[in-house]
């Protein structure tokens, strides 16, 4: 055992308070690509007991894997529906997200042959331009309720584009164009801001917040100091130390050439576990608190760090996240986002739950 992943359930569950707590209605939680691949299940459970009743997936098979953990809450599926997957969605009461009149048809048409109505949500296209009904659909909708009979639609939904950055005027335009088509649909709830909408102003408020990244310490507001906690602590135990002379390169291609006498420290994680490639000669760890930089390649298994002027030995562990180096530091060194740090994530690595 000597690469951890540290997962706080308790951080977690904290900045899902934290949101709830700047959000005047219920406030769900995102847990796609495995919850944001920090464990969809756990993190289902501690939220689910934290009083949230609201959850979202991507994919139809991401619900299903964590139906049973949460069976009555609220679980809905952001990528749509597939003719082929109507029945499991009703069999297990899992709400499609439709995005499409003719998704919007499978689903009347399901609700027919089984006589019952069904619940959904319908997503509208305010310019993302990927998935939900664009104006032109909209406007047939608006114009024929019928197009909805059998159906139960608990929310209309978007999704913005540019929530993270404050000062674009798409924000204001999408939020214009939603709450315009809503007028056409009274009575039926709203569902709009995620992570970064939610600290956008009350225009963006709506009936459902549905944040994902800021419950797992990605920044919403980049920029600005992180309002939420770190949640994860990536941590590996030092396999070896080499003295090395200065000239002598370190790993793959000779990335990295020491000026000096060094001593580096390899420790086992590599891009096999999601500390991604591009971190090469670009990361940092930190031991005893104090940063140490990340030198030549990172491989596919371990990853090499310059600890000259330090007492660390092998068996001592360097930290790759945690408090004070976050995800959202991590994907500046590696030119991405804290998302694509999360959910680089892969099972190689031991993996243990805090407030589990
Ligand atoms: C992923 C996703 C969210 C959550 O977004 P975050 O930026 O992670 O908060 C919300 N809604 C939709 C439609 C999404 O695809």
């Amino acid at each position: 055992m000597t690469t951890t992943l540290t997962i706080d359930l308790d951080a977690i569950a904290a900045n899902w308070r934290l949101l709830v707590a700047r959000h005047s209605a219920p406030v769900a939680a995102v847990i796609k690509a495995d919850g944001y691949g920090l464990g969809a299940i756990p993190v289902a459970r501690k939220l689910q007991q934290a009083g949230c009743k609201h959850f979202f997936t991507a994919h139809l098979s991401e619900a299903l894997a964590v139906r049973d953990t949460i069976p009555d809450e609220f679980l809905a599926v952001l990528n749509g529906l597939q003719a082929s997957d109507v029945e499991i969605f009703a069999a297990h009461n899992i709400r499609p997200v439709l995005g499409s009149l003719a998704e919007i048809e499978l689903w009347c048409a399901h609700a027919k042959t089984l006589d019952r109505p069904l619940s959904c949500l319908i997503h509208i296209d305010t310019g993302m331009n990927r998935l939900g009904l664009p104006p032109s659909e909209l406007a047939i909708l608006a114009n024929d309720p019928s197009l909805l009979s059998g159906l139960s639609v608990d929310y209309m939904m978007t999704h913005l584009v540019a929530a993270d950055e404050p000062a674009s005027n798409i924000n204001a335009r999408q939020a214009a164009s939603f709450y315009t088509a809503c007028t056409h649909f009274p009575g039926i709830k709203t569902s709009f801001a995620n992570s970064s909408g939610l600290f956008l102003g009350s225009a963006f408020t709506s009936d459902l917040a549905r944040p994902g990244a800021a419950l797992y310490g990605v920044n919403p507001t980049p920029g600005l100091p992180n309002p939420l906690r770190q949640t994860v602590h990536l941590s590996a135990k030092i396999l070896q130390i080499r003295d090395i002379q200065s000239g002598e390169s370190v790993g793959y291609s000779a990335a990295w050439t020491a000026n000096r006498p060094s001593r580096i420290a390899t420790i086992a994680v590599g891009y096999a576990d999601g500390y991604l490639r591009h971190l090469s000669n670009n990361g940092a760890a930190r031991f005893d608190g104090a940063p140490i930089p990340l030198v030549g390649r990172v491989s596919m298994d371990l990853t090499t760090f310059d600890v000259t002027g330090t007492k660390a030995m092998p068996g001592d562990a360097l930290v790759l996240l945690d408090a004070h180096y976050g995800v959202d530091d991590l994907a500046q060194a590696a030119g991405t986002n804290g998302y694509e740090i999360l959910t680089s994530f892969r099972n190689r690595c031991t993996r243990v739950y805090l407030g589990a």
